[in-house]
């Protein structure tokens, strides 16, 4: 996969997609599926955004039912089982315990009402052919058998737990990026680090966008019947600029932080109740994901970062609430911040804002004909979030209808059999491999065949130096963050160290012709990421 400016220029598409999280990636997969002519810009990495910068679940949001979002968490646990089926390597079950302390039985009896909704909202969640991706229902554990599941449960007046199951994806970033990929293989032009600047507006109509290549000077148009901006948190203030006055719907951003510190849980993750609302301590790669955070952000998303004082707060709430969690700055290994574009509800609530998405056609709102917008929206809803979309803008476009198969067409990496199975009998050093890339896992590994030093191991994870080439080759990786950060495990619990950035970008270097000045740029870059995850 290789970007093609020349045919983004030069051809005029059905579709031009301004954004490549997992939002612009499922409209691109979908529309390109249905036999429209599609053109996706990013103007970073895809998914190196919101997309990247989550608690990494798929889950139908048991506390949504607080709010009495049934229709929400309906929808959510659907998609849920459908990421299940068509993406197995990178979505897996993962049981969550929620502790009880003291004998609250009031408290005990709504979750346990909760949880019997959550079930029956669940209700075709053993429609999956692999018994490795099959959900048990929601059960009580006394506090002995709790403690034995995971002993960092006990505490005063701890009385027991509750367990229910969601899914966990290994790799929100791989995710995207064969979505990405299933679009190209449906011959979707498309490209990273390409910029939308301005709308091309005409007569009160949108006929597509001027674009800047981030690498070079080069600005040049994408024509196209119908734009849809994908943008994430940055869709309303594009909108702003691009129509020279407010946009019709306001998002209200709110930052959510993680912290990646040693593994605390044996295997389940724990859901906390907190002063105000909740906490995660998710397992993942032999690691604990500690999140999130939700406070109103009003900064540029481009400046979204992570702070000494952000991460400190988060400690001291996770051990204020856990009281065996002791945990202290020396422990964080790696951290991130994402920013929830979230429609604007007046609110001002962030943490009870609905995780809802809304679909807005400018010529309805705005007086502006072939743009519209896709905003808030869960990770999880993604996929349906598209086929909405795509569903009006096949009518829009007066193309012939044809039905979505995003649902039951699985991703590039995904197996036709049973991924459990195969999991089941692949030696423990090389899973990792196996569910990043499923499938595709041979192709990668071929590069390594001929060449001793591309079967270097270069993470804990079990990452080798060949997934370099191959990022760069077949996954339009042309930044080494790109390659340490989003398509492989290099540096997604932390920094690898220099010489393994060193190795990482003289590959790069090889690949991409980079002079030594680029190469020492690049790594740079890298290092201040970890530092500071990009905050100003
Ligand atoms: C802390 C946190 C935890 C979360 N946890 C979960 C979870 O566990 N499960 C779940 O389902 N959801 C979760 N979410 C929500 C989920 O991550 C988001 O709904 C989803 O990632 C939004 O994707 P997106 O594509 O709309 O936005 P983004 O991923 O932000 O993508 C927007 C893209 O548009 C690009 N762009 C912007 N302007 C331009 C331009 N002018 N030209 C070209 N490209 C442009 C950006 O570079 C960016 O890549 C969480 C969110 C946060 C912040």
């Amino acid at each position: 996969m290789k970007r093609d400016l020349k045919r983004l220029a030069d051809e005029r598409f059905d579709l031009l997609v301004i954004g490549g999280g997992i939002t612009g990636a499922c409209i691109a997969r979908d529309a390109a599926m249905r036999g429209l002519s599609l053109a996706l810009v990013e103007k970073n990495d895809f998914a190196h955004a919101t997309s990247a910068h989550n608690s990494k679940l798929i889950h139908g949001g048991l506390r949504y039912l607080r709010n009495f979002e049934l229709g929400l968490v309906r929808e959510s646990l659907r998609e849920r089982r459908i990421w299940q089926r068509i993406a197995p390597h990178l979505v897996h079950p993962l049981p969550f315990l929620i502790p009880m302390y003291g004998a609250d039985w009031k408290a005990r009896a709504e979750l346990a009402a909760g949880l019997t909704l959550y079930d029956l909202l669940a209700f075709d969640r053993g429609w999956v052919d692999d018994p490795a991706q099959r959900l048990p229902g929601h059960r009580w554990l006394d506090a002995r058998a709790a403690l034995e599941h995971e002993p960092r449960l006990d505490g005063p007046k701890f009385c027991g737990t509750f367990e229910y199951y969601d899914a966990q994806m290994y790799s929100p970033e791989r995710m995207a990026l064969e979505c990405v990929l299933d679009a190209v293989a449906h011959d979707a032009a498309v490209a990273n680090y390409v910029s939308a600047e301005r709308l091309l507006l005409r007569d009160g109509r949108v006929e597509g966008a001027m674009v800047a290549d981030c690498f070079s000077d080069n600005r040049f148009d994408i024509r196209a019947a119908v734009t849809i901006i994908a943008a994430g948190p940055w869709a309303d203030i594009f909108l702003a600029q691009a129509l020279g006055k407010p946009a019709s719907h306001k998002l209200m951003r709110s930052k959510g932080i993680h912290l990646i510190v040693p593994e605390m849980t044996k295997h389940a993750a724990l859901t906390v109740a907190a002063r105000g609302g909740h906490f995660f301590i998710l397992p993942w790669r032999g690691h604990s994901l500690l999140g999130t955070t939700d406070t109103a952000f009003a900064g540029s998303p481009d400046n979204v970062g992570v702070t000494e004082e952000d991460i400190a707060a988060l400690l001291d709430f996770i051990n204020a609430h856990l009281a065996s969690a002791h945990l202290s700055r020396a422990d964080v290994q790696h951290f991130y911040a994402g920013l929830r574009p979230l429609v604007d509800d007046g609110s001002g609530d962030t943490y009870d804002a609905s995780r809802s998405a809304e679909l807005i056609d400018h010529g309805k709102e705005d007086s502006v004909s072939g743009l519209y917008s896709s905003i808030g929206g869960k990770w999880t809803t993604s996929r349906h979030l598209a086929e909405q979309a795509v569903d009006r803008l096949v009518a829009k476009l007066g193309k012939p209808p044809r039905a979505c198969a995003t649902a039951t067409t699985k991703l590039p990496g995904a197996p036709e059999g049973a991924f459990g199975a195969i999991l089941d009998s692949t030696p423990a050093p090389q899973q990792h491999i196996a569910r990043l890339y499923g499938t595709r896992a041979p192709q990668m590994l071929s590069l390594a065949a001929s060449n001793a030093d591309l079967r270097q191991q270069l993470s804990e994870s079990g990452d080798i130096a060949a997934e370099v080439p191959f990022a760069v080759r077949e996954e339009m990786a042309l930044t080494l963050e790109d390659v340490v950060m989003r398509r492989t495990g290099i540096g997604q619990v932390g920094n690898p160290g220099a010489s393994v950035l060193a190795t990482c970008a003289q590959i790069m270097a090889n690949e991409l012709g980079w002079s030594e000045e680029r190469r020492a740029s690049e790594i740079a870059a890298v290092e201040i990421n970890f530092k500071t995850q990009g905050a100003a």
